[in-house]
């Protein structure tokens, strides 16, 4: 497949597969986790993960693992939820649903991630703004983000974000992943694989080519300063 890309399947939902793509190189490298499409209502961060792959930007500075679509039954219906009216991003404490129990049984079959980031939209958002985990206090990629989606896209001002404070559209939530009953991708991916996760999201309400423009260099931004500027 295109640029080195390995295609494989992890597992099926009624019709669909369940896919990742890895591209793996020798020598030291930082690996880089990117995921979408948990949410089937929110289209934009699936064809933003495709259209980075097609860009050429996820190229040798990193080892790439992605997982462009959680949720593939769930796109196909336009919801939320899977077929089975699962929110899938809550479900990653007891992993009830196939789908969620196949993504960790493939994330339990790779190493660990420097970086992870789930690409989500909000139907309710006017901006763009996202969500930190990054407990031993690395360098963080959080403005960097912002700024760079803030060149194609506003940011969400507001002071309280789904709940939560907000600067600046950074969320920086606690670390309690025992005091959550509900988990979502990126406590799971926190507990098990990686030190460093963010979850972004681009509002729903924007043009699709906007939102996946923005979602796009949020991921740029990560990217260069995790793996390099591009040579
Ligand atoms: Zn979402």
């Amino acid at each position: 497949m295109k640029d080195g890309f390995r295609f494989e399947r992890f597992g099926s939902v009624g019709a669909f597969p369940l896919v990742a793509l890895t591209k793996r190189k020798a020598g030291p490298r930082p690996r880089i986790y990117l995921s979408a499409g948990i949410h089937g209502d929110e289209p934009a961060p699936p064809l933003a993960l495709l259209e980075l792959v097609e860009s050429g930007i996820l190229d040798a500075r990193a080892v790439w693992f992605l997982c462009p679509l959680l949720n593939p039954d769930g796109l196909a219906r336009g919801t939320r939820e899977n077929a089975s009216g699962v929110d899938l991003n809550r479900d990653y404490r007891h992993l009830g649903a196939p789908e969620t129990c196949a993504h960790a049984g493939w994330l339990a079959r790779q190493p660990n991630f420097d970086l992870a980031i789930c690409v989500h939209e909000d139907w309710e958002s006017t901006g763009f703004y996202l969500y930190e985990l990054n407990p031993d206090g690395r360098p963080s990629l959080a403005e960097p983000m912002v700024a760079s989606a803030s060149r194609v896209c506003p940011v969400d001002p507001s002071p309280v974000i789904e709940g939560r404070e907000a600067r600046g559209g950074i969320i920086r939530p606690p670390f309690d992943p025992a005091g959550r009953e509900k988990w979502p991708e990126s406590i799971y991916l926190q507990v098990h694989h990686t030190r460093l996760s963010y979850t972004i999201e681009s509002p729903s309400a924007l043009p699709l080519s906007t939102r996946i423009a923005a979602l796009r260099a949020a991921l740029g931004a990560a990217i260069d300063r995790t793996a390099g500027p591009r040579r």
